[in-house]
């Protein structure tokens, strides 16, 4: 099996991994928040530092970012990709929307973990560790979500599963795309970290202020950087 495979198809079971956390854990919502931090730190510096230098090195691909970018700010108005940092997702419904928000967050994830990994190993590796780190909060999310619309267990558990199976999907298809293209997938996917972990992970993470949560974004934000320093 192509390495970009396992590596999405871990990624995909981080979601699985948030969702079971809530189902058969005690922890409430408000303890994902460093780690809804973390993963907005890791997802900027990911785009600043992996994937933007790689995007222009042949020239830049503006209108893929803000595609990606503005696409995921419309499905998100209009859906649940939102990540749940407090006890109760106010005024977020487990709808259809939603589930498209979903399918499209994880086949995007998974297109960008295989594109990023044949264009350089190590940075489909980046890719994957930032995937993984906001799908923990986000099946998290998922299920607060369905259990607060009065889902059962079995249809919260189905819904998380085929969520993990999504981003490998994305994996597999990605790569029919001709090689030419790899560039506007990876800026389209640039564009949608930077929705996500700026404009929904952030503020969630945040909704009360606390040095924790700041001391979280710091870390996931650097070790990028670090990791570059130590010639991985
Ligand atoms: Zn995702």
């Amino acid at each position: 099996m192509a390495y970009y495979l396992l590596l999405a198809l871990f990624s995909g079971m981080a979601t699985l991994a948030g969702g079971l956390l809530y189902l058969y854990s005690r922890l409430r919502a408000i303890s994902m928040r460093h780690t809804i931090a973390f993963a907005a730190g890791l997802m900027l510096s990911t785009v600043f530092f992996e994937m933007l230098p790689e995007i222009t090195l042949d020239g830049f691909e503006p209108l893929s970012l803000a595609l990606g970018f503005f696409s995921f700010y419309a499905v998100e108005k209009m859906t649940v990709i939102h990540t749940c940092g407090e006890a109760e997702c106010e005024g977020h419904t487990a709808s259809k929307f939603g589930m498209i928000g979903l399918t499209m967050d994880g086949i995007v994830d998974g297109a960008a973990i295989a594109t990023g990994f044949l264009i350089e190993p190590f940075l489909g590796v980046t890719i994957a560790v930032a995937v993984a780190a906001h799908e923990v909060p986000q099946g998290f999310a998922t299920g607060v979500i369905m259990k607060n619309a009065q889902y059962s267990q079995r249809t919260v558990l189905l819904v998380l599963i085929v969520a993990a199976i999504l981003t490998p999907l994305g994996a597999l298809l990605a790569p029919l795309v001709p090689e030419t293209f790899f560039r506007y997938i990876l800026a389209f996917v640039a564009g949608t970290f930077l929705y996500v972990a700026a404009a929904d992970l952030l503020p969630e993470a945040h909704r009360l202020f606390n040095w924790k949560v700041v001391a979280s974004v710091m870390i996931g934000a650097t070790l990028i950087p670090l990791s570059g320093l130590f010639g991985l």
